[in-house]
């Protein structure tokens, strides 16, 4: 038997393909599964089937830093993740699960006066929004956070954008929660399945091909993280995608000490402690397109001397893990969702380094775009693909980058 998982009562496994579905999905990270989830949930669509070729959760959702925000800079962006944050918050309660969803709070640091007037204009998009987010001062900052060095790499901290909503959430739970929920509503998660074609008749997909066999299918979405334009390309049309690795790391547990999630994109550093005590350390992306899941020791160094700026007691600390993801970014930093140049065939893609904050709005809107037949949501409209086309870039960069 080469499908070694078994049937669990809280996640039942198919042992067999069926040879047709309504609906295929291809990657069960947290969007796929979310996506079958609000499908079967809220919809009523359960003749469908969530195709993985490893495992659950096993991709970018199991390697993010797990970062959940809104306080980004274009209304379209903050619109879009304020919905999200909002699920976020009910989303135990609508699984019956823990996520362990923890609001701290988000401490971004301004050390140039060019930066203080953008949180400025950040702080009021993302009231405009309902987002709870202030530009704070350094006595304000010292307070909040007392173990922070004001003047890192001599950089000043001028000034704060406090993201009130800032909040972090156990990323497998939130995977496990949605596919539970799907599977147990009916849907078919089967992991160890590969997708290795796309077929396309006439314009619409008609079925995948998998190294289980093939399938025919009514639509089909990719939710495929770092290999959209990879899956973009089996169906035959092109992405407007680069791939960059991008790592983090974890220190040995200590006391807690630190509350907010504190990040600087000036050191591109992003620094929380987990609710057991590690220290998560993240920064920028690998500096060159790459498919490769490997840690450097040139990141470690950088990144590290960084953190150690601004919380210099953390050089006696001890990294315990290093990894890396493998992340498909979009030149406006924002997503790619909605339709594609095939008729059927939706796309959830161009999550870079900021997707898993979006888990339950992408999957909520995507469900709806799909048992539409093809309408787009208005709260995703902004992030079509063809807005490259039409230079209508939706541009998060300095509200992106090494926030996550
Ligand atoms: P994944 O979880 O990657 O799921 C895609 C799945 O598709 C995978 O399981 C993969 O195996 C599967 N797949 C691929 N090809 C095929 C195929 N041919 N057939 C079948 N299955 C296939 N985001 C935030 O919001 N906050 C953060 O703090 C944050 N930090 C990050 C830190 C790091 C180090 C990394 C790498 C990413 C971070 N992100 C963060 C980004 C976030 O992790 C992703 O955007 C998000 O997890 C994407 O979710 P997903 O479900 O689309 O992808």
């Amino acid at each position: 038997n080469d499908y070694p998982f078994e049937q669990d009562a809280d996640l039942p496994v198919p042992s067999e393909l069926k040879s047709s579905y309504d609906v295929v999905i291809i990657g069960a990270g947290g969007h796929g599964v979310a996506t079958a989830y609000y499908l079967a949930k809220y919809h009523g669509i359960t003749n469908v089937a969530v195709l993985e070729k490893g495992y659950l959760g096993g991709g970018n959702t199991a390697r993010n830093t797990a970062v959940i925000r809104s306080n980004y800079l274009t209304s379209e962006g903050v619109r879009f993740y304020s919905e999200s944050v909002k699920l976020f918050k009910e989303l135990s309660n609508e699984f019956d699960f823990n996520i362990m969803y923890t609001e701290r709070g988000q401490l971004t640091l301004a050390h140039t006066d060019a930066t203080v007037r953008a949180f400025r204009q950040r702080a009021e998009v993302n009231k405009h929004f309902g987002g709870r987010t202030e530009l704070i001062g350094p006595q304000e900052i010292r307070e909040l956070v007392p173990t922070l060095n004001m003047n890192p790499a001599h950089m000043p901290v001028l000034a704060g954008l406090w993201h009130m909503d800032g909040a972090t959430a156990r990323h497998d739970a939130v995977a496990w929660g949605y596919a539970k929920g799907a599977t147990q509503r009916g849907v078919e998660l089967h992991q160890l399945t590969e997708v290795t074609d796309i077929i396309v008749e006439k314009g619409r997909v008609t079925g995948v091909k998998t190294n289980r066999g093939t399938i025919q299918c009514g639509c089909a979405i990719q939710a495929v993280a770092g290999h959209s334009s990879l899956m973009a390309a089996k169906a035959g049309f092109r992405m407007p995608i680069t791939t960059y690795p991008l790592q983090a790391m974890v220190t040995q547990p200590v006391k807690p000490f630190l509350d907010p999630l504190v990040s600087s994109s000036a050191l591109h550093c992003y620094v929380q402690q987990t609710s057991r005590g590690e220290i998560v350390f993240g920064g920028g992306s690998d500096p060159y397109p790459l498919y490769n899941t490997r840690s450097t020791l040139e990141l470690k160094e950088s990144l590290l001397a960084h953190a150690i700026e601004m919380f210099p007691f953390m050089a006696n600390l001890r990294l315990m893990r290093q990894w890396a993801g493998i992340t498909d970014m979009t030149s406006d930093y924002s997503p790619i969702m909605g339709l594609s140049p095939v008729e059927n065939y939706y796309l959830d893609a161009g999550w870079g380094t900021w997707g898993f904050k979006a888990t339950p709005i992408c999957g909520k809107t995507m469900a709806e775009l799909v048992a539409s037949g093809g309408k787009v949501p208005a709260l995703i409209a902004p992030f079509a693909m063809d807005r490259f086309d039409v230079f209508r870039q939706v541009n998060e960069m300095g509200a992106t980058a090494a926030s996550h």
